[in-house]
């Protein structure tokens, strides 16, 4: 099963990503993780990806294709995978599509989370990370117990960078412009599902379960 999660950030893809990979057994790629780790590893990478990531804006198209190229390529990917921020501009997804192709894959279903802005600003600004374990908090919704620390391994937490107020509203700009002509392109190769992001996070997930079932048995 190759599936794709789509949505503005904030939409939840990670915390549903999470789930799908526990049912399904495949695993999670993120664009965004792979090129965090970068950064913080100051590889070549992460140099180059830096700013583009601190302003809200998209790295490259050939710095992502050529990441995922590579990723897809492990062993692990063989019996599927959950592309969780990519793409995110119509090359990377015609890139993605040359790709899979070569390979006689293709992507099963494209799960599209829909939220409006001011419930995404919501989230992200109080949106916090565990340094240590990488497990998510929301100062409202999901506060720790200690404030700044992590329940789990007592980790500090942060706030991204990128989740400061004026870099949300440029990466929402950019999802507008950039990445939602996905939700056409995907619509008109009939594997989109609309999946409304603002329900509870156990709906989300058998709202996509369902999705991808219909897929599995249109498939058989
Ligand atoms: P995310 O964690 O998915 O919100 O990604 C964080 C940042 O990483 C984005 O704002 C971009 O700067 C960069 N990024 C992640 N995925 C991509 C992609 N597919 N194409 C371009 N830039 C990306």
């Amino acid at each position: 099963m190759n599936l794709i999660l789509l949505g503005p950030p904030g939409a939840g893809k990670g915390t549903q990503a999470a789930s799908l990979i526990e049912k399904y057994s495949i695993p999670q790629i993120s664009t965004g993780d792979i090129l965090r780790k970068a950064v913080k590893e100051k590889t070549s990478l992460g140099i180059k990806a830096k700013s583009y990531m601190n302003s809200g804006n998209l790295v490259p198209d050939d710095v992502v294709v050529g990441i995922i190229k590579d990723r897809l390529a492990e062993a692990d990917c063989s019996k599927g995978f959950i592309l969780d921020g990519f793409p995110r501009t119509i090359v990377q997804a015609e890139k993605l599509d040359e790709m899979l192709t070569a390979e006689d894959k293709k992507i099963d279903k494209v799960l599209n989370v829909a939220v409006e802005d001011e419930v995404l600003i919501k989230r992200l600004t109080g949106r916090r990370i565990c340094k240590d374990c990488g497990i998510g908090f929301h100062v409202i919704f999901a506060p720790p117990t200690n404030e700044g620390i992590c329940d789990k391994c007592s980790g500090e937490l942060f706030q991204r960078d990128d989740d400061e107020e004026d870099t949300i509203i440029s990466r929402l700009g950019v999802y507008k412009n950039q990445t939602s002509p996905l939700i056409d392109f995907y619509t008109r190769k009939g594997i989109l599902a609309s999946i409304q992001g603002n329900n509870a996070v156990d709906k989300i997930f058998s709202d996509m379960c369902e999705a991808i079932e219909g897929s599995m048995v249109d498939n058989s």
